[in-house]
């Protein structure tokens, strides 16, 4: 055949030369490829940032807080109204000093206080008594405010709101400790407890011997149960140790 005769050197030269065009047909098409590229990387963008948010959204729910569904009312009660006319007495007069009720004091008691205030009073001291009868119904409503005010303390409800503001008031304006669960059954139902803040004078003596607050509650028949966590509670002994003639002698240093 006729093209038989081409040279083979010919034929080389065309393979060359046709793989140079190749080549930078292939190159140029690289470059195109890589001119064209932008517009479908952005498209694997669009893609891969889909796919990223499209896992992001259940993994930013893990992180935020539990709201509870309910939020907008409170697992926790308002406090109950005080129905007993004498403890809505108490609670109207809480904070002044008409809540200090001694009538409602044993006679015992009563005449430990009265002997336990001429004390004091003749060593120069204070005694300022917080609080001594206290009816059923108020102690109930006292402890009603210690437990929702310790049933407040964790709870996050937005439903809470005003109850928690309520206890809360409540809580401060009885002076309540933390520490302190008023109990139901107390000293003070019964008539043989008062709360009273004492102050002695430094180095105060009787009978030339120094007096500590425990040993002139003792004089007078009362103690002091939970010194620790309620140290303005007296309680009446069982057995009145009546030393008021001691304070006969009393005198500071
Ligand atoms: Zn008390």
């Amino acid at each position: 055949m006729f093209e038989a005769k081409i040279p083979q050197e010919s034929i080389r030269l065309t393979f060359f030369r046709s793989g140079r065009v190749f080549a930078c047909l292939a190159l140029g098409s690289c470059i195109a490829v890589a001119q064209s590229t932008p517009p479908s990387t952005q498209q694997d963008n669009g893609h891969w940032l889909q796919s990223l948010l499209k896992f992001q959204i259940p993994k930013f729910s893990t992180f935020i807080p539990a709201q509870p569904l309910t939020s907008s009312t409170c697992s926790v009660a308002p406090l109950s109204s005080i129905g007993d006319p004498g403890a809505a007495i108490f609670e109207a007069s809480s904070g002044t000093m008409a809540v200090v009720d001694t009538t409602g004091l044993t006679q015992a008691t009563a005449g430990a206080l009265a002997r336990l205030e001429q004390l004091v009073a003749s060593l120069g001291g204070r005694l300022e008594l917080k609080s001594a009868y206290r009816p059923v119904a108020y102690q109930e409503h006292l402890q009603e405010v210690w437990d929702k005010m310790r049933a407040l303390r964790r709870n996050r409800q937005s439903g809470c709101a005003a109850v928690r503001a309520d206890v809360a008031a409540e809580f401060s304006r009885h002076h309540l400790l933390v520490t302190q669960r008023p109990v139901t059954d107390s000293d003070h139902t019964r008539g043989v407890g008062i709360d009273a803040a004492l102050v002695l004078p430094r180095g105060a003596r009787i009978n030339r011997r120094r007096i500590t607050l425990d040993r002139l509650a003792q004089m007078v028949g009362f103690k002091r149960p939970d010194v620790r966590h309620d140290p303005v509670h007296f309680r009446m002994l069982a057995t009145s140790l009546s030393t008021s003639s001691t304070a006969n002698r009393a005198t500071t240093e």
